[in-house]
C-alpha cells in the first residue's frame, strides 16, 4: 500500500481578490475559499493511484483555520485523512517558509511517506515553487508538470509534455511530483463521499508549537521575499507612421525593430543565420 500526502493549497475566489496594499498579500479572510485547481488534479491523481495500486491518502494545508474547508472537500472526494497546519505566527510564509513548515509537519505525521503530490502551480500567487522546494527539504527527488502516472515495484513511471516533446521519466519512491490541470480531470463530490467526510473526526490540526518550530524559524519573520509592490499589468500599443522611399522604410524598421523581429523568427537578421 502506498503512502500519498497530497499538498492542497486553499485560494480566493478568483471574483473575490481584496489586496492589501500595505503588505501586497491578499486579505484571504474577506473571500470565500476554494481548492486551487492544480491541488485539485494532484489529488485526483492521487485518488487514481490508491484505486490502482493501493494507497492511504493524507491531505495536507497550511493557512488559516477556514482552510480546514479543503480538507473536507478532499475528505469527500477520497482521501483518508486531512493535515491543517495553523497558527498566526505562520501567516506571511514565503515559498521557501510555507516548504520548509510542510516539510517538518511531513516528517512529524507521516514520516513514511512513499509520494507527495502536489500541484503544479496556485491561480492566486502562481510561483510553482512549492513543490520543488518541498522536494529539496525532504532531500528526495522531484519530478514537476507531470501528465501520466503508473508505479511498479516503488518505481513511478510518469510522462510529461516538454516544449513538443512528450518526456518519459522514471524516478524511485519516495518522491514527489507535480500536477498540471491538463489531465486527472478531477471528480465530482457524492452526497454519500460528503456524509462521511463530515462523520470523519480525521482532520489534524498543528500549530508551530507541535511541529517544535519557533517564532523566528516561521512566517513572514522568517521569509527572505519581500513584496514591494503588486500593479496590474496593462498592454499597450503604439503606431509607427514612416513616410520616404521604401527603401528607406525598411532600413528603419530592421534598425528599429531588427532584434525584435529576429527573436520571433529565431534569426539573427544581422548575420541572415540560425541564432543557435
Ligand atoms: C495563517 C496563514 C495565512 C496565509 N496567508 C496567505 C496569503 O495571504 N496569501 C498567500 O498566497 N498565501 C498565504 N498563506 C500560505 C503560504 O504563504 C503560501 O501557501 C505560499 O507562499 C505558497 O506560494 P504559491 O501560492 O506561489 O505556491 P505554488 O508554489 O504556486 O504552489 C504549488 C503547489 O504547492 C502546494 N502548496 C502551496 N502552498 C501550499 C499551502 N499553503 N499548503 C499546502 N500546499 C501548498 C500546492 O500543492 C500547490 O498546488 C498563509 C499561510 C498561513 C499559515
Amino acid at each position: 500500500m502506498l503512502k500519498l500526502i497530497v499538498c492542497i493549497k486553499q485560494v480566493p475566489m478568483v471574483s473575490e481578490l481584496p489586496w492589501d496594499s500595505r503588505t501586497g498579500t491578499l486579505k484571504r479572510e474577506m473571500a470565500e475559499g476554494m481548492m486551487n485547481p492544480a491541488c485539485k488534479h494532484a489529488l485526483e491523481a492521487a485518488l487514481r493511484i490508491k484505486r490502482e495500486y493501493g494507497g492511504h491518502i493524507t491531505a495536507m494545508t497550511m493557512g488559516p483555520p477556514m482552510a480546514a474547508e479543503v480538507l473536507y472537500e478532499a475528505l469527500t472526494l477520497g482521501a483518508d485523512r486531512g493535515v491543517l497546519l495553523t497558527d498566526k505566527q505562520m501567516a506571511g510564509a514565503d515559498t521557501m517558509i510555507t516548504s520548509f513548515t510542510i516539510a517538518r509537519a511531513i516528517e512529524k505525521e507521516c514520516p513514511e511517506f512513499d509520494l507527495v503530490i502536489c500541484g503544479s502551480q496556485t491561480a492566486d500567487s502562481e510561483t510553482a515553487q512549492v513543490g520543488p522546494q518541498l522536494a529539496e527539504e525532504l532531500n528526495i527527488p522531484c519530478a514537476a508538470y507531470i501528465e501520466s502516472l503508473e508505479c511498479k515495484d516503488k518505481c513511478l513511471r510518469m510522462t510529461r509534455l516538454s516544449d513538443d516533446f512528450l518526456e518519459t521519466l522514471e524516478m524511485d519512491l519516495p518522491g514527489l511530483v507535480t500536477i498540471t490541470t491538463r489531465q486527472f480531470r478531477p471528480r465530482y463530490a457524492t452526497l454519500s463521499g460528503l456524509e462521511e467526510a463530515f462523520q470523519f473526526s480525521g482532520i489534524t490540526t498543528l500549530n508551530a508549537a507541535d511541529l517544535g518550530l519557533s517564532p523566528e524559524q516561521i512566517g513572514m519573520k522568517a521569509s527572505p521575499t519581500r513584496i514591494l509592490d503588486v500593479f496590474s499589468s496593462t498592454a499597450e500599443k503604439k503606431n509607427h507612421v514612416m513616410t520616404g522611399a521604401v527603401k528607406k522604410i525598411l532600413e528603419e524598421v530592421f534598425e528599429k525593430f531588427g532584434d525584435k523581429i529576429g527573436s520571433a523568427m529565431e534569426k539573427d537578421l544581422k548575420t541572415h543565420e540560425h541564432s543557435d
